[in-house]
């Protein structure tokens, strides 16, 4: 029998009868799944597409990763027929992407080129957590300044004067002690 030709039973009249009511069963659950809201380019009517997990069908968004997989590269399945393909123009298209990148940041004037560095340092991608968490860091880091930069500010009391100036006093000794001891270290056996 040639490849893609149907066989006997599948060109028997049960056959068809079966793959007719898969066909039916299908199409009714079709009407009831959730469909892709985009605006289509053909007339601007929603795409009706049936939507993937994130309610856009895969044209129009539905397989772009979310959480730490965001901006990250989704390499084909290894065990796609096409797998290879998919994988040599996937490649192909990223490094086009990095060198129109690398055009783009080339062309900036240094203020331009500042400001977009500014905001990848303060746009990481990543998992919702981490932003929330790193987000949190540099708003205790923010306050801990401002805090610390007021304290001084602040002129420092007498007393306050006159324990730094003793703490400053030990330390000093210290060393000197410290230095002392060093230089009296025996060195070799015959120290
Ligand atoms: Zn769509």
């Amino acid at each position: 029998m040639k490849k893609g030709q149907p066989n006997s039973w599948q060109r028997s009249a049960q056959w068809r009868e079966i793959s007719r009511a898969a066909i039916r069963r299908w199409n009714a659950k079709r009407a009831s799944l959730p469909k892709c809201g985009a605006r289509r380019k053909r007339d601007g009517e929603p795409c009706l597409n049936l939507a993937m997990a994130n309610g856009k069908c895969r044209c129009h968004g539905g397989r772009t990763p979310r959480g730490d997989q965001y901006r990250q590269i989704q390499w084909p399945n290894g065990s796609a027929p096409d797998a290879e393909r998919k994988l040599a123009a996937k490649l192909k298209r990223a490094e086009r992407n990095r060198r129109a990148k690398e055009r783009r940041l080339a062309a900036m004037t240094p203020e331009k080129r500042a400001a977009h560095e500014k905001w990848q340092r303060d746009h990481k991608p990543g998992p919702a957590a981490d932003r929330v968490r790193r987000r949190a860091n540099l708003k205790a880091a923010a306050e801990f300044r401002a805090i610390s930069e007021r304290a001084d500010a602040r002129p420092l009391s007498p007393e306050l004067l006159a324990l730094q100036a003793e703490r400053e006093r030990i330390e000093a000794e210290r060393d000197r002690v410290l230095r002392q001891i060093e230089n009296n270290k025996p060195v070799g056996v015959f120290g």
